[in-house]
């Protein structure tokens, strides 16, 4: 019939066709789509303008929008000022004449009732600026959407979906289908043995399965393997447990498989531990940073490759493991590069310790000429063919075009798919989050429920595991995923991709020495990744919010290897500390540029590290020792100086614990902006003190949480970070001393010892300058600082992040003596 023509259409991304079916229902969308046009004049009227600037004229003129708008609404020119009223949808309105494409734009008019809502009149919620403020912006995106489409003035079939993304298909990844598994389950057993037998049998389905015996064999007789296969074949989670079993650890050495995220580390950890039938941390265990989920008997470790770099430092030749995976080393993280140079050079020595690198991807000559020409153990793919999309054209707000097309997808979908969307960051998820559940709460049973999942790096541990949950039956479950989703994790279940084309990277200027997270497009090669995601487990396809000419013009094939996009100093002080003298002769599969190797060294020696001659100083030693940032290292080291460790090591652990600290609810925003600001005198620095010393003074309260708007979560796992880093510094032997309380300035002084190459100076136009490379910054609207008035003219800045300015993000005022005062071998030899 029409309805399920239409869907077929749209599965195959035919949107002409489906146009060219729905010339009616379009004439009737475009009539009512005027009435919706003249609620959001309302809105914008009422809402955004509010009643004191209007003239009679315009009175009269919103009067006659509402009349129309209420005739269409069932609800005739009367303005009850209960707010929000105009704007609720009548579920009749949905039984006009085409139910299809009712629901479609039903979705698109979901903002409608949340502008409703927001003034809230009925729901006792107070009216929010800052809400309104977001409707508005959403709004706004929406309607350049729709002003998108209008543009194309010729076809008068374009505004059939309001808020739709028009794709083109264009390719299909070619696909190899395997046979079926029969399994079959006992009846008799309880629920765990069952869930246990059903893991068991699932293990038996992975592609690497079959090939069990042949790789332990290769393994037996090769020291060094580089073992490449399709994402989800089983490579992180069935090798270890092959070796395992093999009699790998018998001999009281461990396995340990390295993980460029640590999100990856945790999650394939938790599942292995599952399927073994073990409790995480015994003979399953993962260590990432501040966080060590081992033990005695730990078998099979899974870390990030950073944890392993941080081994070396007290096990220069890994005796404790006879095994090494090096995993995803297609993804060429700077640990993971670091990681391969120090490995390659261990296997020399040490003939018992087997070495596997693996990869995703099919580039594993490069690896394999690196490693001596090791033989190459491919385990053949398993994917089925994925139909890819592109836009028609190029869209202006990939994140409304992605919100857009995942609902598209789940309301003209048949049920049973999951959908995967790639966004670049933790906030650009959590809007989407937002946004989504906003637009299909209130839909009821209109459309079926969609679970919706994200999944980043800093996403709470209890939440990470909801991602592989299979959605409820009748729901479909919407994974918003970082490119973490790319290879390291493998969610069943995929049928859509929904690719955004973005992602974020580091990237590092050698020549100002300054290193920011920017959004940029995805290589070609990260593009057949995301695709590919949506073949494992039936045909997929793949939605790219990009159109194929920008795919062939604006793509490079590979992603740059980090280590010649990242700053290096806290790799290069790691391999000072393993005695890694001459770093231009070191081993790397692509080396960094030597520019970037010089400021690094410059780096060190200004902070101390490193003496003139390059080499490693006491300081030096301490600070590599500190699993941190070198300049953050250098504060906590300095601190001894000033006599104010305990209170340094706090702020470092705010610093790390990774999270937001405060929370600003849409309903309390003014008031949480309060609670923050209080504490907020004296710098950014001394106000992550100063909620720390609080929170501990209120015995670790979750109702002082509360009352000052500071994440619980943050703060516990500043408590863990801290205890941990408190064991360092005793094993660097930095003396623990608290300053009097009012001593603020020592504080200041050791975060000026670390960071006094962040100094940035109030020029006499109002604007900070960075002294080091004299371009213009502004301070991060969420500091404390940025209300300060008079503004301090010497600050020094923790980083800068780039978004339409540059900010300075966790500021402290300094004197400018302090500076030669923590740094004075910097400033003699350079002036
Ligand atoms: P590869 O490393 O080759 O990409 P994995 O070993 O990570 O493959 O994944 C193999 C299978 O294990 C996946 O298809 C998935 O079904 C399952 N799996 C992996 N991690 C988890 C997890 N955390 N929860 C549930 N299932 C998982
Ligand atoms: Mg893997």
């Amino acid at each position: 019939d029409e309805r399920a023509r239409r869907s077929e259409a749209m599965g195959r991304g035919d949107t002409s066709e489906l146009r060219r079916a729905s010339r009616g229902a379009y004439l009737v969308m475009r009539a009512k789509k005027k009435v919706e046009e003249l609620g959001d004049e309302i809105i914008d009227e009422e809402v955004m303008f509010g009643g004191a600037r209007r003239t009679d004229a315009e009175e009269r003129e919103l009067k006659r929008k509402k009349e129309i708008y209420g005739l269409v609404h069932g609800s005739a020119g009367e303005d009850d000022g209960a707010g929000g009223h105009y704007y609720r949808m009548p579920a009749a309105y949905d039984d006009a004449a085409n139910v299809d494409q009712g629901k479609r734009f039903s979705v698109a008019r979901q903002r409608h009732d949340d502008g409703g809502e927001a003034r809230g009149g009925g729901k006792g919620r107070a009216f929010s600026e800052q809400e309104s403020w977001e409707e508005q912006q959403i709004r706004k995106s929406q309607l350049q959407f729709g002003a998108k489409d209008r543009g194309h003035a010729g076809d008068e079939y374009e505004l059939v979906f309001d808020d739709a993304v028009e794709f083109v298909k264009a390719t299909a990844m070619s696909g190899t289908e395997p046979e079926d598994e029969e399994d079959e389950l006992g009846d008799e057993i309880d629920a765990k043995a069952m869930l246990q037998r059903e893991l068991q049998d699932q293990r038996k389905t992975l592609p690497v399965y079959k090939f069990r015996d042949e790789l332990l064999k290769a393994i037996a007789e090769h020291q060094i393997i580089i073992v490449v296969g399709e994402t989800g074949s089983g490579k992180t989670t069935q090798i270890p447990q092959y070796l395992h079993e093999a009699g790998y650890t018998a001999n009281g050495r461990r396995i340990a498989c390295t993980q460029p995220r640590r999100v990856a580390a945790m999650s394939v950890a938790a599942r292995v531990a599952q399927e073994m039938g073990v409790k995480l941390g015994h003979e399953v265990g993962y260590s990432i940073r501040f966080e060590d989920c081992t033990s005695e008997k730990t078998a099979v470790k899974y870390m990030t490759d950073g944890m392993l770099l941080r081994e070396f430092l007290g096990e220069p030749d890994l005796a404790s493991y006879g095994v090494v995976i090096v995993d995803e080393a297609h993804e060429r993280s700077v640990s993971t590069d670091i990681l391969l140079g120090l490995v390659k050079d261990v296997a020399r020595f040490r003939p018992d310790l087997k070495l596997l690198i693996s990869s995703a991807t099919l580039n594993a000559d490069k690896l394999s000429d690196f490693f001596d020409m090791a033989p190459v153990f491919k385990i053949p793919g398993r994917r089925y063919k994925v139909d890819i999309h592109y836009t028609a054209a190029p869209e202006a707000d990939y994140v409304d075009a992605a919100v857009a097309t995942v609902l598209q997808l789940h309301v003209t979908q048949p049920p049973g798919g999951d959908i995967l969307l790639f966004l670049t960051g933790q906030e650009e998820i959590e809007t989407v989050e937002e946004i989504l559940r906003r637009r299909t709460r209130g839909l009821g049973t209109r459309i079926a429920e969609l679970v919706i999942c994200p999944i980043y790096a800093n996403l709470p541990t209890e939440l990470q595991a909801k991602i592989f949950e299979p959605a409820p039956p009748g729901a479909r479950k919407v994974v918003l995923a970082t490119n973490i989703a790319e290879t390291s994790l493998t969610i069943d279940g995929i049928s859509y991709v929904v690719d955004t084309g973005f992602c974020k990277v580091k990237s590092y200027s050698p020549r100002t020495g300054a290193e920011s997270l920017l959004v940029q497009p995805i290589s070609k090669a990260s593009a057949a990744q995301r695709a590919g995601r949506s073949g494992r487990t039936g045909p997929g396809k793949c939605f790219r919010l990009f159109t194929e000419h920008s795919y062939r013009e604006d793509m490079a094939d590979e992603t740059v290897p980090e280590i010649q996009r990242s700053n290096l100093a806290s790799v290069v002080l790691s391999l000072k500390a393993l005695g890694v003298n001459d770093l231009v002769g070191f081993d790397f599969v692509d080396p960094p540029a030597s520019e970037a190797l010089l400021r690094a060294l410059e780096d060190l020696f200004a902070l101390g590290a490193l003496n003139s001659r390059g080499e490693l100083t006491k300081t030096g030693r301490r600070m590599a020792e500190l699993p941190l940032d070198p300049m953050l290292a250098k504060a906590v080291v300095a601190s001894e100086r000033y006599g104010c460790s305990e209170e340094v090591l706090t702020v470092a652990s705010m610093l790390s614990a990774g999270n937001a600290v405060f929370y600003r609810p849409r309903d309390r925003a003014l008031l949480a902006d309060a609670a923050r600001q209080r504490f907020s005198a004296g710098g950014d620095h001394v106000a992550l003190l100063n909620v720390y010393t609080e929170w501990e003074q209120s015995g670790h309260s979750a109702q002082w949480c509360a009352d000052h708007f500071v994440q619980p979560r943050t703060m516990r796992r500043a408590r863990d970070v801290r205890e941990q880093l408190a064991a360092l510094m005793e094993r660097v032997e930095i003396e623990r001393r608290s300053c009097s309380s009012g001593d603020l300035d020592a504080v200041r002084k050791a975060i000026t010892a670390g960071f006094f190459r962040n100094t940035a100076q109030r020029r006499r136009d109002g604007l900070y300058r960075t002294i080091k490379t004299w371009r213009t910054v502004l301070v991060h609207p969420s500091s404390g600082m940025a209300r300060l008035d008079p503004p301090p003219r010497w600050v020094v800045y923790h980083e800068l992040v780039e978004t339409s300015n540059e900010y300075m993000r966790q500021v402290t005022e300094i004197k400018p003596e302090w500076q030669l005062e923590v740094a004075p071998h910097y400033y003699q030899e350079n002036n």
